[in-house]
């Protein structure tokens, strides 16, 4: 846990800062309400401070190594037939803190198999990013959006803080369609790092601002907040709908919209965890691949598998097995298109591993993984990446986070 500088920032304000900080703010008058936020903060609740998440630090109360088992879903066998070498369309598909541990918890978890085995082509990508051995996601999501290896907390620009344009930018001006679906808040750092550019991953709200600068067809996650509860006071929701955007805020709505362009606003913050979340992510990814696929010069959509991450952080294996689960089904509905369309390519990654984790025992009948974790921050190691389709073979063996990027780029002729 020491290795994650989000969580070191959060420790120390929490542990230590707190009564400097009511200092300052001159509220060292205890009102019974101070008095509950103080008591919260000291026993290390689940508050967001500064727009953080207090969740990340494992609690006896979210800890929980064992997955007991669950249904099963059946996963389909798709072709990797090659009948172009490069794809008119790729789907990148980012399962944030997803390491091999974490996938392969999921595949015990479903009998031994998910939708993830269809892949052929397996790398590993180095995460470290410009300052640190250990990656966060905004540095982590810059190398893969960008091309560019910048400072933890960095936010689609490089170690000068100068904006670095990112492949669906690029692929926007070639006249590609592009699209983002994630199930937190779609400022948060992974999707952010698609749009926007800005120091820190902090300014949600400038994040939010900056959706309002592309031409972006499709995006869809939680964070409604952020566009309509601003200190600017400027409603985006109405500027997206000027713009001629569907605004819809649930996912029936969602899945209903058979053209034009969508923001998809889920969840006033992110939305729950599974299992709590139901039908989300899937349903996105289906209806976002299918406005996609209405362009004639083909797309570029990311999908992430966003909570994976946090439950690692709360060294939560059944939390991370559901949410790994969800993800693996979100990448069978993009195979499910591109085994059909057959110009598509899927790349599968993540930007960091998170926790820690390894298995030590699991049951292919039942279902059942025992897990431990190291961490409750992010580690070091390289993560898996996965390709199928057309350009698949370019993603194997050892490569830089940013080599993803720009392998993407080339198969799709973006400069
Ligand atoms: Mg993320
Ligand atoms: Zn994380």
């Amino acid at each position: 846990m020491i290795d994650d500088p989000d969580f070191l920032y959060l420790k120390t304000i929490n542990t230590y800062l707190w009564p400097v900080k009511l200092i300052v703010m001159k509220k060292l008058r205890f009102s019974l309400v101070q008095l509950i936020i103080i008591i919260c903060l000291t026993a290390g609740q689940n508050i967001a401070v500064f727009g953080q998440d207090l969740s990340k630090t494992p609690t006896s109360k979210t800890m929980n190594e064992t997955y007991p088992g669950g249904s099963f879903y059946q996963v389909q066998h798709y072709d990797q037939l090659k009948t172009r070498k490069h794809p008119k369309n790729i789907i990148l598909m980012i399962g944030d803190g997803m390491g091999l541990a974490h996938a392969y918890s999921a595949m015990t978890a479903n009998g031994g198999h998910l939708f993830l085995e269809n892949f052929r082509y397996c790398g590993f990508s180095k995460t470290y990013s410009a300052d640190r051995y250990v990656t966060d996601s905004a540095a982590g999501g810059t190398a893969l959006a960008c091309g560019t290896k910048t400072y933890n907390g960095a936010i689609g620009v490089d170690p000068e803080k100068k904006p670095v344009e990112n492949i669906r930018e690029k692929a926007e001006k070639k006249g590609l369609k592009t699209g983002l679906v994630v199930t937190t808040l779609i400022t948060d750092a992974t999707p952010a790092v698609f749009v926007a550019h800005v120091a820190s991953r902090k300014s949600l709200e400038d994040i939010a601002a900056d959706f309002l600068k592309t031409n972006i067809d499709v995006f869809i996650g939680g964070g409604a907040a952020n566009f309509e509860n601003r200190a600017d006071g400027r409603n985006l929701s109405k500027e997206l709908k000027d713009k001629g955007y569907q605004v819809l805020y649930n996912v029936s709505d969602i899945k209903n919209v058979k053209s034009g362009k969508l923001a998809g606003l889920t969840a006033q913050g992110g939305n729950p965890v599974m299992p709590e979340r139901g039908e989300m992510l899937v349903p996105s990814t289906e209806t976002a691949i299918n406005l996609l696929s209405q362009g004639k010069k083909g797309f570029f959509l990311m999908v992430e598998g966003s909570e994976i991450d946090h439950l690692a952080h709360q060294n939560n294996a059944s939390g991370v097995v559901m949410e790994a689960l969800d993800f693996d089904k979100a990448i069978g509905a993009a195979l499910n298109f591109a085994a059909k369309n057959k110009e598509t390519l899927v790349v599968v990654t993540a930007d960091h591993e998170t926790g820690g984790m390894t298995l030590l025992d699991g049951d292919y009948k039942t279902g059942k993984v025992s897990a431990k974790f190291t961490t409750g921050g992010h580690t070091g190691v390289v993560v898996p990446v996965y390709a199928f389709g057309p350009g698949a073979d370019q993603f194997t063996g050892f490569m830089e986070n940013i080599d993803i990027q720009k392998k993407m780029c080339k198969l799709l002729g973006l400069n």
